[in-house]
């Protein structure tokens, strides 16, 4: 490794490899049967990641998280991009703005448990007609007394089928700040809410993102996470930090594409020579590795800078720049590697093909590259470039 880092750091690092270098193997399985690992495997692997202090990773210490740095984060995420089929999910980080908003209830019923790895939440923002635009929402929340009255059918949620509890996000129908924004913590059992439909994706990973309505529900007002109005806050918040570990994920699978490319353009032989002998190849090889450094400096740099409390108008600026590069540096590079596997790397056991299809959403969630472009481009008018990346 080239790029300077602490000990503890690299301790870090290696461990979250080592972890990763033993879910690899289970891939191909994995893709055959919906994502899933033998029920033994994974709970051993739940059982690994306890032991190795990365439940967690992203909450506080005091709170029973592991504490890490952002820098130290992405090490992690980095390598739980190298492996496919979304195997290395089992390393799970809650949501870390929630403390600084909830109150002891909600510490107490949700964010301490998920901290401890006894439950797992979702997000339920996204609608039909409102993606990208999220104000364009059209779920609601109802105020009846000391209750909430919640109605909306959300798209993709992701993980709603492993997880005990989901977020929502609605406008206020009614009361001083009815049109603004409001999220709503509550277990995913709460009457009201139903599974619509689970769609099929490109990948094949075990956590599903169904469509799901929610009917009626009705929730105290205990269920409120901070205050009315302040619903769009936290999904800043969290795009901010999901789109930097997308920058990191995406150059994990970009680094174990590289690996496998590289050792296959070696020993595959045509026309009586290696393929790597061939410039065409070469040249491929040599793009992605030389794109691979250029997002891994960004997405290190840019975790660092959060660690040093730059500005966080900075940070969104940073964090979408480094989600638009690293994303689509790795769909390159998949596509790429594809094309060195030849017909094999059309298979769904070779790791290209599944990297091929897993990447593409990389360019989508958490704000499609254009909506990056948009945000950065906003920051540049206003900001400058000396303050962005100078
Ligand atoms: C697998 C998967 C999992 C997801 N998980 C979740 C989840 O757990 N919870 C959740 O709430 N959401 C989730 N999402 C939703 C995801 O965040 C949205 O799909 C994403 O933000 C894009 O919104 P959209 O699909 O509605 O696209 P749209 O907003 O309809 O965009 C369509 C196209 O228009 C472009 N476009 C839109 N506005 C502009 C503009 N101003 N300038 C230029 N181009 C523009 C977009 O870039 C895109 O190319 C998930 C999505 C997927 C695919």
């Amino acid at each position: 490794m080239t790029y300077p880092m602490s000990d503890e750091d690299r301790e870090i690092q290696a461990k979250a490899r080592a972890f990763v270098d033993e879910l690899i193997p289970f891939e191909p399985e994995a893709e055959m049967n919906g994502g899933e690992l033998p029920p033994e495997v994974l709970k051993q692997a739940e059982a690994r990641v306890r032991e190795l202090g990365f439940e967690a990773i992203n909450m506080p210490k005091e709170l029973g998280g592991g504490g890490f740095t952002t820098f130290q984060q992405v090490l992690v995420q980095e390598q739980v991009g190298r492996a496919t089929n979304a195997l290395a999910w089992v390393i799970h980080t809650p949501a870390s703005w929630l403390p600084a908003v909830a109150t002891d209830y909600q510490m107490e019923r949700w964010v301490r448990p998920t901290i401890t790895g006894e439950l797992r939440e979702c997000y339920a923002i996204t609608e039909e007609g409102a993606g990208s635009d999220v104000d364009g929402i059209t779920a609601t929340a109802r105020r009846e007394g000391d209750d909430y009255v919640l109605n909306g059918v959300k798209w993709h949620v992701t993980s709603f089928n492993l997880s005990e509890y989901v977020f929502f996000q609605a406008k206020l129908a009614n009361g001083p700040h009815a049109g603004s924004h409001a999220m709503f913590i509550m277990d995913v059992d709460t009457p009201g809410i139903r599974v619509v439909r689970t769609p099929a994706y490109s990948h094949t990973i075990a956590h599903h993102h169904p469509v799901v309505a929610f009917e009626d529900v009705r929730v105290p007002a205990s269920h409120l996470i901070g205050t009315e109005g302040e619903g769009m806050t936290f999904a800043h918040e969290w795009f901010r930090y999901e789109r930097l570990m997308i920058g990191a994920r995406s150059c994990g699978a970009a680094e174990r594409l590289i690996d496998e490319v590289t050792a296959f353009a070696g020993e595959r032989r045509a026309y009586g020579k290696p393929i790597g002998h061939y410039q065409g190849i070469q040249f491929m090889l040599a793009d992605s590795l030389t794109e691979l450094w250029a997002a891994r400096l960004m997405t290190y740099r840019a975790a660092q800078a959060i660690d040093e409390g730059v500005d966080r108008k900075i940070q969104h600026a940073q964090c979408s720049m480094t989600k638009l590069y690293a994303s689509e540096m790795a769909n390159r590079v998949a596509d790429r590697a594809v094309q060195i596997f030849g017909g094999r790397g059309y298979m769904r056991e070779n790791v290209a093909e599944r990297f091929y299809r897993e990447l593409r959403v990389e360019r989508l969630w958490e704000g499609t590259s254009e909506i990056q472009r948009v945000i950065i481009a906003d920051q540049l008018f206003k900001r400058g470039a000396q303050t962005l990346v100078g």
